[in-house]
């Protein structure tokens, strides 16, 4: 067994605190995802993903 503590090597944390503010902010980087046809509305939605912190929204067309 060893004592020895490895630190973690942290890629660039400003980096990612930057996309995550901008997410916050509402200025997510969306992503078209697909245009499923949404069966209960009876319309083409096109999906969008944010590439940052996934979060998902449709859009009706
Ligand atoms: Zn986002």
């Amino acid at each position: 067994m060893s004592d020895k503590i490895v630190p973690f090597r942290r890629p660039r944390p400003s980096q990612k605190h930057r996309g995550k503010t901008l997410c916050r902010r509402g200025f997510h980087k969306w992503v078209v995802e697909g245009t499923p046809f949404d069966v209960k509305s009876g319309r083409l939605v096109t999906r969008y993903r944010c590439a940052r912190c996934g979060a998902v929204r449709t859009e009706a067309r």
